[in-house]
C-alpha cells in the first residue's frame, strides 16, 4: 500500500467533494457548506440486557446535508462503526441522493455492537431505544431513516413502532425498508441488488459485452450481495466466486445461485457449501473474471490489490469499497468502475418510492417499482458515462460533479452562499 494512502473514509468523501467542486470551478464556500455535518449527534443507549445487567451502546446519526430534502440514509448496526465512518456514509447519501434526482439530504445512523452477540429480545430493546434517543431530529419532513449493515425491516418495524408511540400517531413516512404490512414497498428489499445489476447491464451494452458469455465474483452474500448475484445468475453470468464474513466459495464451472441461497437459509452463511472450494477473501478480488461486485464493506480494494485486480467491470455496490487511489489505477487499467453512489442507489431510489407511498396512502404493484427503479437507474447511468467519455474523466468524478451541481444550485437559491446573497434582486 502506498504510504500516503487516505484509508479514513470521512477524508475520502470530502476529498472527493473538494475535487468535484474545483473541477466545476463553483466557490470554495460551496466546500465549506458541504465539509462538514450540519448535525452529529451521539447518544448513549442504555439495554437491560438477559442476565439482568445494564449495558451502554453508543449510537451516532450525522445529519450532513438538508438543502434537497429531508436527510435521508441507513442505520447500521456493527462493531466498528467510528464517527468518521457514519460521517463519510453521510456524505455519500447526499451526494448519490443528489445524483439520482431524489428530493432528500444525507444523513446516516450507526451504532456499535455485534447484533450476533444480542438476543432478539435485546436487539429489540437496542433499535427501540436508539429511536427513542433520536427522535426529536427525527421525521418524515426531517430526517428518514432505512436499513443499512446488519439492520433489516424487523428493526425498522421496532423502530417505527416506538417513534409512533411517541408521537401519538402511525407515522409510517418515518423510516423506509419497513415490513410490507407495515406500508414497506414491494421490490425494497432487492432494490440496492437489482439497481447495481441494471447498471452493469447498462456498462456491458456500452462496452459490447454480452453478459451470456461473462463470469462475476461477488463479495459480500448479504442483503445486496446476494441479490446482485442471484440477478446476474438470471442475466446468463457465471457466478464463479461468492464470499462472506465467514468464508468464500470458488466454483470455475459457475455456481448454482439459487441453490446457495438455500443452502444459506438452512446454515446461516454460504461458508463451506458443498459445491465449490474454499476460497480467502483477497485471492477472491482478484480472480480472472469479467465482473466483479464488492458487497461488503469500506476499503477492500486499494493501492495494495488495485494493480491486480483483473475483472473488466467493477460495480460498487457497498460504499466506499475502493479507495480514490485504486479508483485511479483500476481506471487507467481500462476497468470500468461503476462507482457506488451510482451502483448501489437502488436501495435509496426504492425507499424515496416507499416514502412517497407512505405519505399517499396508495401502494404500487412491484411492477412499477421495479420498471420506474430500472429507468431511473438507467438514465443516471447514461448521464456519468456519456459524460465520462465525452470528457475523459473518471465515472466517480463525473457523478460527483454532476450531484455537487445540484446540490450547490439548491444552496444558492436557498441563500446559503454568499454569492447570491449580494445579487439577490426583485424581479
Ligand atoms: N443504506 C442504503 C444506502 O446506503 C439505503 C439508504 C436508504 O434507503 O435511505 O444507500
Amino acid at each position: 500500500m502506498a504510504a500516503t494512502e487516505v484509508l479514513d473514509p470521512y477524508e475520502i468523501a470530502k476529498g472527493l467533494v473538494k475535487d468535484a467542486v474545483e473541477n466545476l470551478g463553483l466557490d470554495d464556500s460551496v466546500y465549506e457548506l458541504l465539509k462538514n455535518p450540519q448535525k452529529f449527534v451521539e447518544v448513549s443507549i442504555p439495554v437491560e440486557m438477559d442476565d439482568g445487567s445494564v449495558q451502554s451502546f453508543i449510537g451516532y446519526r450525522s445529519f450532513h446535508n438538508n438543502a434537497l430534502g429531508p436527510t435521508k440514509g441507513g442505520i447500521r448496526f456493527h462493531p466498528d462503526v467510528t464517527p468518521e465512518e457514519v460521517k463519510a456514509l453521510s456524505v455519500w447519501m447526499t451526494i448519490k441522493s443528489s445524483l439520482l434526482g431524489l428530493p432528500y439530504g444525507g444523513g446516516k445512523g450507526g451504532v456499535l455492537c455485534n447484533p450476533a452477540d444480542l438476543s432478539p429480545r435485546e436487539l429489540e430493546a437496542l433499535s427501540r431505544g436508539y429511536i427513542r434517543a433520536m427522535a426529536p431530529h427525527m421525521g418524515p419532513y426531517k430526517d428518514v431513516p432505512a436499513p443499512d449493515v446488519n439492520t433489516n425491516p424487523q428493526v425498522m418495524a421496532w423502530m417505527f413502532d416506538e417513534y409512533s408511540s411517541i408521537v401519538g400517531e402511525n407515522t409510517f413516512g418515518l423510516l423506509t425498508g419497513k415490513p410490507l404490512i407495515l406500508g414497506g414497498s414491494k421490490g425494497r428489499v432487492e432494490a440496492t441488488g437489482r439497481g447495481t445489476v441494471v447498471t452493469i447491464k447498462q456498462a456491458a451494452n456500452h462496452l459490447d459485452m454480452n453478459l451470456a458469455e461473462t463470469t462475476t465474483v461477488v463479495q459480500g452474500f448479504g442483503n445486496v450481495g446476494s441479490v446482485a448475484a442471484r440477478l446476474m445468475h438470471d442475466a446468463g453470468s457465471k457466478v464463479i466466486a461468492v464470499m462472506e464474513v465467514d468464508g468464500g466459495v470458488y466454483n470455475p464451472e459457475g455456481l448454482d445461485i439459487p441453490k446457495m441461497l438455500e443452502y444459506k437459509v438452512e446454515h446461516g452463511s454460504v461458508a463451506g457449501y458443498p459445491d465449490g472450494e474454499p476460497i480467502s477473501n483477497d485471492e477472491l478480488l482478484t480472480l480472472e473474471c469479467d465482473i466483479l461486485i464488492p458487497a461488503a464493506l469500506e476499503n477492500q480494494i486499494t493501492s495494495r490489490n488495485a494493480h491486480d485486480i483483473k475483472a473488466k467491470i467493477v460495480a460498487e455496490a457497498a460504499n466506499g469499497p475502493t479507495t480514490p487511489e485504486a479508483d485511479r489505477i483500476m481506471t487507467e487499467r481500462g476497468i470500468l468502475v461503476i462507482p457506488d453512489i451510482l451502483a448501489n442507489a437502488g436501495g435509496v431510489t426504492v425507499s424515496y418510492f416507499e416514502w412517497v407511498q407512505n405519505l399517499y396512502g396508495y401502494y404500487w404493484t412491484e411492477e412499477e417499482v421495479n420498471s420506474k427503479l430500472e429507468q431511473m437507474m438507467r438514465q443516471a447511468f447514461d448521464w456519468v458515462y456519456n459524460m465520462h467519455t465525452e470528457r475523459g474523466m473518471k465515472m466517480r468524478d463525473v457523478a460527483y460533479m454532476v450531484a455537487i451541481s445540484r446540490l450547490a444550485e439548491a444552496m444558492k437559491v436557498r441563500g446559503w452562499l454568499p454569492a447570491q446573497r449580494s445579487t439577490y434582486r426583485r424581479s
